[in-house]
């Protein structure tokens, strides 16, 4: 017994020492080095609290947002609401409408397309859905050869990318779509299926043929405000279909203002808005 406890004595002394001479080198490693170590991690700690305090605005005012919107209510859509919806975005032209849209203080909905979604930041499209814009999908190529070809359309495909591709890119989640050339092109199954993807589907009553008329603002306008007058007697909301153009940011403040002398108060369309405006359900 006694032989064996000494030969276990012997047999832990170096280890102890081993752990000793260690714990002497850790502990110079600690008075060395450990100074700098503490210093870097103060720094990495107000470098994080600093990103913290510059987002905290943001969170701030983003925190705000969703008890807003889902306190949101729909607002009630009369006889005197127009709707300004703008096509084929974004376009080099965007801020120009954004900044005219913000000066007559009126909201207005605008469809992009997919492809063009490099063309914008997050923030701006941020900034329009905070300004009480909305934006829509107006499908990925706006092709229509393919859109609504008869074997295997691309129509529903291309609007599920354009609405992932904004919540990727933009971070912006919206369900409201307008077919390119209007609903009237798709098939009853392929409306049925764009409905049972959750997606909710406008059209116009109002065409500004902003296309057509190229170069011609005063043509817009005098088109935009005849069928408005039209539409008036028979009390119903307008949704204006216009494009982000040149000629069309042109006729643009006629036509606000226009509208405005004769009562009428803007909306941005939303998937809650109560009108619906579909070309297959009228
Ligand atoms: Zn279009």
């Amino acid at each position: 017994m006694r032989k064996k406890r000494r030969y276990k004595k012997l047999r832990w002394k170096p280890a102890i020492l081993a752990f000793l001479i260690l714990l002497g080198i850790s502990s110079a490693c600690l008075l060395l080095f450990g100074n700098s170590n503490t210093k870097s991690a103060t720094k990495q700690a107000t470098k994080s609290e600093k990103i913290v305090t510059k987002k905290a605005p943001v969170q701030k005012a983003s925190a705000k947002k969703p008890p807003k919107k889902a306190s949101e209510k729909p607002k009630p859509v009369t006889e005197k609401t127009v709707f300004l919806t703008f096509d084929d975005g974004p376009s080099p032209f965007l801020s120009r409408f954004t900044n005219l849209l913000q000066q007559e203080k009126v909201p207005a909905t605008f469809f992009f397309i997919g492809e063009n979604l490099n063309r914008i930041q997050p923030e701006t499209a941020k900034a329009i859905l905070a300004s009480g814009s909305n934006i829509g999908w107006h499908s990925m190529t706006h092709d229509a050869s393919l859109l609504y070809r008869k074997n295997s359309p691309t129509f529903l495909a291309e609007m599920e990318q354009a609405r992932a591709l904004g919540r990727e890119k933009l971070g912006i989640t919206s369900n409201l779509i307008r077919a390119p050339y209007g609903s009237t092109y798709l098939s009853s199954a392929l409306h049925q299926e764009t409905k049972d993807k959750g997606f909710t589907l406008l059209d116009w009553n109002i065409d500004s043929n902003d296309w057509r008329y190229k170069t011609n603002s005063a043509r817009v306008v005098e088109t935009v405000l005849h069928q408005a007058n039209a539409l008036a007697k028979q009390k119903e909301p307008l949704v204006i279909l216009m494009h982000e153009r040149k000629n069309t940011l042109e006729a643009l403040p006629a036509i606000i203002h226009a509208l405005k002398k004769n009562g009428y108060s803007f909306q941005a369309y939303k998937e809650n808005t109560p009108f619906k405006l579909n070309f297959r359900e009228h």
